[in-house]
């Protein structure tokens, strides 16, 4: 329990879940509209995903000039992005300044985890309580929770008999770990562990990847920005944020292409002859980043132009992997190139020519069980692997997995985590029906995880206000979103999602890591720029789905 002082009954205007990128924002608004708020905050200290996020070689896969605030111009002037993908220290120290330069921090109340939020529909008003004894009201909640910020603890036998120490790449120890001199292994190959991975293979004296689906993996071709090239940059950089808000590219960025050449170079990747299509996916690789997925105009909608861009990856896998059976074993081939979260990397493949690394493919040798020294593999294999660590990259419950540990209980005591039983539901993502006055920011059904996040956080946070100065305008004391508008929205992006080939795998956009999780297509396929619109569409025509009362 967090020591200091605690809210006893204290009202605010809202209240706000987090101190990431979302809650940062948030309260900036709150307070510039002379709202009082209160943000709680599980860490120590503002920061979210990147305060926990802090494994070897964690940088974000946006670049740093598009994943940074867009409201304040000053803000953009004065802070210097040091290379095109930040480091996680350099984005925690970004969401310090942040904090620091728009005086955030003296509504925060840190190490408090929020337990419960309750709906009072006679008061219209939420009491909210945390793990440190505070009880707050205020008639608006705003969960900041964030979309990948429950570490999954993995299913596999004899995990706890484990005698070495564990670490979670989801929560990582802050004074870091020497891996010098030990025998790692890592579980997991999603991008925690892809970028975690070649920079403890350059410390340990060993390390086993055990990999039970190989993922895409792009290079990232990282590096430090120019100052000059910077101080061009930031001359257009309106420019720049209206196509991350408004182009196809989902927000992610692609600086070094946009905005000069917003739609993909082939139209179908089926059309051109084997050179030219070579040539074309060459220029995207050595581009680096997400954007290669732009590659074709039909790479996510065509199961054979996505195989024949996924053929190219699968020749640069064995260009650069030197043993032929380890190269064969990282090339994914159970699902389509991008229904996983594309993984962007420094090195990651050529790692496995490394002497002191080892892949061990679990399709072949499953893990049997994990022993007090190691991990013990079944199958064939019949081994037993000596590892003196052990780093679980084994991924997040994601987009719902925060709302759900939270007590949410809206109109008539209903909670949340029933209404959700069979998979979540919410009106664009944004407002849940039942719930009046609780805002989601980038929850399941607005496009969240497939774009640049702060991006799309931006937009929920700026809505929320529209949305307070509608009700104010209405002399409202709630607003819900509509059952009909929030089933309607739910089964369009259900068909938007079935119009690509993204539900084509088992991954985490669909709950399926989860054990037990409904499988539900969680966010927005449609991109950034289409949903904006929808957005302004609806507040256009009245805030359309909403009811104000
Ligand atoms: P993830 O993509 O869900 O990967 C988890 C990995 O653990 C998968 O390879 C999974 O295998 C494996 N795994 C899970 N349970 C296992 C088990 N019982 N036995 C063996 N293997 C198991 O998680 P993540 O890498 O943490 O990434 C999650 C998301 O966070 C990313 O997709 C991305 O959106 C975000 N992220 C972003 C960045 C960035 O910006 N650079 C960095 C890290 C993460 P299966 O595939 O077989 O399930």
């Amino acid at each position: 329990m967090a020591e200091g002082t605690k809210d006893e009954g204290t009202r605010f205007d809202a209240i706000v879940v987090g101190a990431g990128f979302a809650g940062l924002y948030m309260s900036h608004r709150l307070r510039e509209a002379g709202k009082t708020c209160r943000v709680y905050e599980a860490g120590t200290d503002v920061g979210g995903t990147w305060y926990w996020n802090r494994y070897p070689g964690a940088r974000c896969d946006a670049e740093s000039l598009a994943y940074s605030f867009s409201f304040s111009p000053a803000l953009e002037d004065e802070w210097e992005w040091s290379e095109r993908y930040a480091t996680q220290p350099e984005i925690l120290r970004y969401l310090g300044h942040v904090a620091d330069r728009f005086d955030l921090r003296r509504d925060i109340r840190f190490e408090r985890r929020v337990e419960r939020a309750v709906y009072d529909e006679a008061a219209c008003e939420w009491t909210v309580t945390t793990d440190g004894g505070d009880v707050a009201r205020a008639p608006v909640v705003v969960m900041a929770t964030g979309c990948l910020s429950v570490p999954l603890v993995p299913e596999i036998p004899g995990l706890a008999d484990f005698e070495g120490p564990k670490f979670y790449t989801g929560a990582w120890p802050h004074e870091g770990v020497d891996f010098a001199g030990r025998r790692v292994g890592v579980i997991g190959t999603g991008s925690s562990a892809i970028q975690a991975i070649p920079v403890i293979a350059a410390q340990a004296a060993a390390l086993t990847v055990f990999q039970r689906t190989p993922n895409f993996s792009v290079p990232a071709h990282n590096h430090a920005l120019d100052p000059d090239w910077l101080a061009d940059f930031k001359k257009h950089y309106r420019e720049h944020r209206r196509f991350h808000r408004l182009g196809l590219a989902s927000g992610f960025g692609d600086l070094e292409i946009e905005p000069k050449e917003f739609e993909p170079l082939m139209n179908s990747a089926l059309e051109p002859d084997d050179e030219t299509f070579d040539a074309i996916c060459e220029q995207f690789w050595q581009t680096g980043g997400a954007i290669f997925l732009r590659v074709a105009q039909d790479m996510m909608t065509d199961e054979k132009a996505n195989a024949r861009v996924a053929d190219f990856v699968h020749r640069k896998i064995r260009e650069t992997v030197k043993d032929p059976e380890t190269a064969e074993a990282l090339c994914p081939r159970s699902y389509p190139m991008g229904t996983k979260r594309l993984c962007v990397d420094t090195d990651y493949y050529a790692t496995f020519n490394r002497e002191n690394v080892r892949l061990v493919d679990l399709q072949k040798s499953p893990i049997d069980r994990i022993t007090a020294t190691g991990v013990r593999l079944g199958g064939d294999a019949d081994e037993e692997i000596e590892l003196d660590s052990l780093v679980l990259a084994t991924g997040f419950d994601a987009m719902t997995g925060a709302l759900s540990k939270i007590d949410v209980r809206g109109v008539g005591g209903g909670t949340l985590a029933d209404k959700w039983a069979a998979g979540p539901r919410a009106y664009l993502g944004f407002m849940v029906s039942d719930f009046p006055n609780l805002f989601t920011i980038t929850g399941p059904g607005s496009p969240s995880v497939l774009s640049n996040m702060v991006t799309s956080i931006e937009q929920h946070v700026d809505l929320v206000m529209d949305c307070l100065a509608e009700m104010e305008a209405r002399g409202a004391r709630t607003v819900a979103a509509d059952g009909e508008a929030e089933e309607g929205w739910v089964a369009h992006v259900n068909e938007a999602a079935s119009a690509t080939l993204m539900p084509k795998a088992g991954s985490w956009y669909l709950g399926a890591n989860v054990p037990g999780k409904p499988r539900v297509f969680m966010p927005y396929v449609a991109g950034v720029g289409i949903y904006r619109q929808i957005c302004e569409g609806i507040v256009e025509d009245g805030w359309r789905g909403f009811s104000f009362a």
